[in-house]
This record gives structure tokens, sequence and C-alpha cells, in this order.
């Protein structure tokens, strides 16, 4: 076990200016890059997504290290996929002691993490937790979903406002595309907000963590999953139009849609936000 007095201080400010200067390390806001320095935000995320000396933890985007750090205590395997090719002599030195950890270098969405996963992970249960970078944070996450990555939960700190959108209930105003298609594949909770000031550089936004966990089954049945996301993308697409006028934009003859909405019970004047995830199942059907 590794002794916290010679850890190093990954959310004290003058040690993290002090390495960063060493390294010669700039931020770079086209990559996202806010650290976290709040000391009790990467526990409390370790603790949610549920690492221990059993499973398997896949971080993106590691930066300093701060969460690997917290991930590596708890966690039998922690793999990082890092951007910034500055970052790996950085985290060399931060997870210094910490074998079980390791840092790939690469893109996120470029590299194949399924054979990552199987290499890495072999047969443990594995989780995504991250901290993610804020310009690409809806493609990470229904990347990982679409791709059916062999994960127990995903649970990443994002933009309070992609949370609310990411977790809320079909059917509500909040409510949007990528909504639907979390609940798809996922049971999406919100755990808790985090303020702006526990970064740094500090964002202009407060953040929050949101935990997504696998669901084994979808919640409701659908012929062809891709008229389903095809449907429900032109829906959210115009959604202030009804869905008589929205859904024309996947391709379907208006004709096909009176049809389909008739059959699933819902009026052609409602709207996208209004619908529930088995009633846009049963559009799909009417029209696939
Ligand atoms: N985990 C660290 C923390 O909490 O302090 C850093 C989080 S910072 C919000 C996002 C990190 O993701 C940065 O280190 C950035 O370089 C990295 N990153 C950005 N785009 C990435 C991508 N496509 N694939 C992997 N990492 C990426």
């Amino acid at each position: 076990m590794e002794n916290n007095k010679t850890a190093p201080r990954l959310t004290d400010v003058g040690y993290i200016r002090e390495l960063l200067t060493r390294h010669g390390f700039q931020f770079s806001k086209k990559l996202g890059q806010n650290f976290l320095i709040n000391p009790s935000v990467c526990p409390r995320m370790a603790e949610a997504c549920g690492a221990d000396a059993d499973s398997g933890v896949l971080e993106i985007g590691p930066g300093i290290g701060v969460l690997t750090r917290e991930l590596g205590l708890r966690a039998g395997r922690v793999v990082a996929i890092e951007l910034d090719d500055r970052l790996p002599p950085v985290l060399a030195e931060t997870l210094a002691g910490m074998d079980h950890v390791s840092v790939v270098q690469g893109d996120c969405m470029k590299l194949n993490l399924h054979a990552l996963l199987a290499e890495q992970f072999g047969d443990r249960p594995v989780a995504v937790c991250a901290n993610l970078p804020y310009y690409i944070t809806s493609p990470i996450i229904m990347n990982l979903l679409e791709s059916r990555l062999p994960v127990e939960n995903i649970t990443v700190m994002v933009q309070k406002e992609a949370a609310q959108r990411l977790c809320a209930v079909p059917g509500t105003r909040q409510a949007g595309a990528v909504t639907l298609a979390v609940q798809y594949y996922a049971e999406a909770e919100t755990l808790f907000t985090v303020s702006r000031g526990s970064f740094m550089p500090a964002p202009n936004v407060d953040s929050a963590v949101i935990r997504l966990t696998i669901r084994k089954q979808p919640p409701c049945e659908v012929k062809d999953e891709k008229v389903l996301f095809r449907l429900i993308r032109a829906g959210f697409g115009q959604r202030r139009k009804t869905l008589l006028n929205s859904l024309a934009a996947a391709g379907f003859t208006k004709a096909q849609i009176t049809a389909a909405l008739d059959a699933a019970g819902i009026a052609p004047a409602a709207r996208a936000e209004e619908l529930t995830l088995p009633q846009w199942a049963a559009i799909a059907d009417g029209i696939a």
C-alpha cells in the first residue's frame, strides 16, 4: 500500500504549478483541459463507479492523474487513455509505483476500445470513470453506448446542462435525442454537482457527476434500432414542429408517418419532447 505522505499532492495548486512548469506544460482549451483541484471529488467518483480489487476501470483523459490515482488505490487494474502527448511523461511521474495502472496515448474516439478492453482487462468486470473533456462529451458517451462496450457503468463528470439533458425523464421538456438514446442503453442518474471553482483553470459553468448503469436488455423491443434513432434525431432536430412535420426529415412520406402515428395512438400534432421511449419504438415499428 502506498504511503500517503509521499503521494504527489495532485489537488494542491502550488504543487500542480510546479509540476507543470517543470514539464513545460500549458493548458489547452481546445482539448478541454480543466483539471480537478477539489480533493473530495475524485474519491467520490472512484467509489461511485464501484472500483474494487476484482474490477478494472477505463479512464478517458487522465490529465495529470488526479482521478487515476484514486482509481488505482481501489481497482485491480486501471487503463487511462490520454490524447495529449505532453501528458504521459507527467503521468509517469505522478503514477510512479502504481504498476497496475497504464496510460495509453491516443484518441478515445479512434482507438478500438473493444480490443483494448479484451487485451487489458480479460474477464474482469469493467467500469468507465472520467472527467470528460467538455468539447466532446456527448460523442464520447454515445460512442461507448452505441458500440455496446462491455462495461458495467459509465461514471463521468460533464457540464451541468449536459447532465440535465443526459439524465432527463423522456416525455419532459428537458429531454433531447440524447436522453432517449441514453435511456435505451442505460439507467441514468445524477450523483452530485461540482462547482466551477473545483477546477484549474475554472470553466465558465458548473459540472455534475452522472452514472449510467448499462442495461442487460433495452427497456423496450423495437424491430429496427436504426429506424428508431433516425426518427428520434429527426423529431428533436426540429423539436418545435409537430411530429407529422418533423419526422419527414427522417426520409419518410407524410402518408407513412400518419399511418405509423395512428397505429401507435399518437396525435400527429404531438411534439418530440412529449414522447416516451416505448412510444418512439411504437412509431418505429409502425414505419419499419
Ligand atoms: N482527469 C483529469 C482531471 O480530472 O483533472 C483531466 C480532465 S480534463 C477535463 C479532460 C482530459 O481529456 C484532458 O487531459 C485532455 O487532454 C483529455 N482529452 C481530450 N480529448 C481527448 C480524447 N479525444 N481522447 C482522450 N483524451 C482526451
